[in-house]
């Protein structure tokens, strides 16, 4: 039988071992491909860092590109119709659920279907093993949206459409920016660059990107930042006087947070002018606790809404996107690194320590 080789996730925080499993034959509906290229998303490094919890032995990842190497019966066409074939290179859903759902049947949110479950957050031990992105392999199986990649965009473009790209589609689209809005980033990762760029896109006026890293607000002027802010050199209330300065003539229309730090909610909320929205996203760890005056929110008629994952819609919308926006804003920057298999400790570390904006692992 033949193997392939994946780096196994044995624990949190110890060094990934290289091991070998079996690949078997695709059965009805599966695909299997030949991994292109996998990134390291922030939720990654939480499952590495135990901080949230992850099936051992896994293989991680769930941001991945591959090449078709086997199709299976019944899978014949992609979601939006064209034909499938060995050889072709694609994208997928990072999530997958097979079966009747009341929030998919009754909401259409396939995403919150109760038992959905992600690549990068199952066993490697048991059949078909390689259901994540860190491995030559990975078998696509049912239940999973699957999206044929054209050839322009590069596997540095393509590799993040499926999560980062993808969820801040769906946030972008819960915080109905509208032409001519004033729009403030929390946070400037790869979540809050498309975030920027996508607010450009769907025809913000002024876009206002917040972080601490010197090098990442730099990079936030090229994807559409009209003016960023360094909150590590600004009281918390110097910040909101600078926003509301600069959104005139009562503060911002949308704000997002896509930094992971519940702190800064009060702030976005004063931020806001009457009638604004407010869209958390990087929140994606348990005990997120703040304090916050909920007679703003009433007095304010503020929007506020969290969004979790994304719609199959929201896979073809990042695909379109990024695409049609290619020579704007420079997605090819933000895959900033390449590692081997063999490599991905190094690629860990260099991804927490963010030496790196997104670190590649081609295998
Ligand atoms: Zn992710």
């Amino acid at each position: 039988m033949r193997t392939a080789k994946a780096a196994i996730y044995e624990a949190p925080n110890t060094p990934f071992v290289i091991r070998e499993y079996p690949l078997r034959p695709v059965q009805a509906r599966e695909v299997l491909v030949r991994v292109k290229m996998s990134t390291i998303c922030r939720s990654d490094i939480h499952s590495y860092e135990g901080r949230r919890p992850n099936p051992v032995p896994g293989i991680l990842g769930h941001e991945i590109i591959g090449i078709i190497e086997e199709l299976g019966s019944g899978i014949e066409r992609d979601m939006r119709g064209d034909p499938l074939r060995r050889g072709d290179r694609i994208t997928w859903s990072e999530y997958f659920f097979d079966g009747d759902c009341y929030y998919r049947e009754i909401h259409d949110m396939p995403q919150k279907c109760n038992g959905v479950r992600k690549y990068g957050h199952d066993r490697a031990d048991v059949d078909p093993h390689f259901l994540g992105g860190f491995a030559e392999y990975c078998y696509i199986v049912p239940g999973t949206w699957i999206l044929k990649l054209p050839d322009e965009l590069s596997d540095e473009e393509a590799t993040p459409l499926n999560c980062g790209v993808a969820t801040m589609v769906a946030v972008t689209e819960a915080s109905a920016i509208a032409i001519g809005d004033t729009v403030v980033v929390q946070g400037l990762g790869l979540l809050g660059l498309y975030g920027l760029a996508l607010a450009k896109a769907r025809g913000a006026r002024f876009v206002i990107g917040l972080d601490s890293v010197a090098a990442r607000l730099e990079t936030a002027k090229r994807f559409g930042a009209d003016l960023v802010l360094d909150v590590s050199r600004h009281s918390a209330s110097e910040i909101v006087a600078m926003v509301r300065e600069a959104c005139k003539p009562d503060g911002a229309d949308v704000c997002i947070e896509v930094c992971g730090v519940p702190d800064v909610i009060p702030q976005g909320l004063q931020m806001l002018r009457v009638g604004g929205r407010y869209t958390l996203a990087g929140l994606v760890n348990p005990d997120a606790q703040v304090t916050l005056d909920a007679n703003l929110l009433v007095k304010k008629w503020i929007t506020l809404r969290g969004i979790h994952n994304y719609h199959p819609r929201h896979l073809v919308q990042a695909l379109d996107f990024v695409l049609s926006n290619r020579r704007r804003f420079p997605f090819h920057e933000i895959v900033d690194s390449r590692f081997s298999l063999q490599e991905l400790d190094l690629a860990f570390k260099r991804a927490s320590e963010r030496t790196v904006l997104r670190a590649a692992i081609v295998p």
